[in-house]
């Protein structure tokens, strides 16, 4: 009989955070497929719990993968754990979870921190419905599109990112979403210096101008207000202006005017006509 995958959440930042069932199920399982063994290592022997580990990541998850998936197969039960929060969420686990999936294998949740969570409860909104962004991409064209589908986007977003980039992404939500945009930003949470406030993008920014931004960050923006941002006409001159960028980029004029028109809430035929004139 086949052994099970159970997807284990461990702490984002501080230790007391382990749930029962994550210690129950790291304590009964075969092995561990850990993003990084040595973070697993560090949070197993500090429950004094000792288990085989294996390497789980990003550049060997197809083929470590499919090797999980047969020791299962044959009967183990296998704990996948990472770095730190819920495994898969902008973390791997979601290949192998899949590979599970298909080879008919039961898959369980043993559900626990997770920093978008946490993040998003601090953040005071009334909202009940919100996207998750995860990390924007270090590529310049991947990045820009990503941000221009959100223009009109009115839920809260929220976004993962890392230190040394949190400047030049305050700087590009300042730019697409507007200087006065509020957000929650969430820095350390569970951990010693843990902080969050509201604030502004511009106020946000000042601050990090002045001292240097350190830790782990989630970013929670609100949503854009029932009423558009910028007046109609401002709106088509942007969208007009991005379309003619994408055709300058080598996009076709029927393209540049679909992935202008969704970016910015504009008609579309307005856009192509425009272009074409
Ligand atoms: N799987 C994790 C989860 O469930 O939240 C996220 C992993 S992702 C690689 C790491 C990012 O999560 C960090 O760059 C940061 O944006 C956010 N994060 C993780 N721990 C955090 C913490 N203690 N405080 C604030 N943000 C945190």
């Amino acid at each position: 009989m086949s052994g099970t995958l159970y997807i284990v959440s461990t702490p984002i930042g501080n230790l007391g955070d382990i749930t029962a069932r994550a210690l129950d199920t790291l304590r009964a399982c075969d092995f561990v497929a850990a993003e990084d063994t040595r973070v697993a290592m560090r949070l197993l022997s500090h429950f004094g719990i000792s288990k085989p580990l294996v390497s789980y990541y990003e550049h060997n998850r197809r083929e470590r993968g499919e090797e999980v998936v047969r020791r299962i197969l044959s009967g183990e039960d296998c704990a996948l754990t990472t770095d730190a929060g819920t495994p898969v969420v902008s973390d791997p686990g979601g290949m192998l979870v899949a590979q599970c999936r298909e080879a008919g294998i039961p898959v369980f949740t043993i559900p626990g921190p997770c920093a978008l969570v946490s993040a998003f409860s601090l953040a005071g909104l009334e909202s009940t419905r919100f996207t998750f962004e995860g990390f924007l991409s270090v590529n310049r064209k991947n990045r820009r599109e990503h941000l221009d589908s959100l223009r009109t986007e009115r839920r809260p977003m929220i976004f993962y990112e890392a230190p040394h980039k949190l400047l030049a992404t305050l700087e590009d939500f300042a730019e697409v979403f507007g200087p006065e945009r509020g957000l929650l930003v969430a820095r350390e949470l569970t951990k010693t210096h843990e902080e969050s406030f509201r604030t502004t993008l511009a106020d946000a920014l000042a601050r990090y101008r002045e001292t240097p931004p350190r830790g782990e960050f989630v970013l929670v923006v609100d949503g854009a207000p029932d009423a558009p941002p910028a007046d109609a006409a401002d709106a088509f001159a942007a969208a007009l202006e991005a379309a003619r960028e994408k055709v300058a980029e080598g996009a076709s004029v029927r393209d540049a005017a679909r992935y202008a028109a969704e970016a910015y809430g504009v008609a579309r035929n307005a856009v192509y006509e425009a272009l074409r004139r």
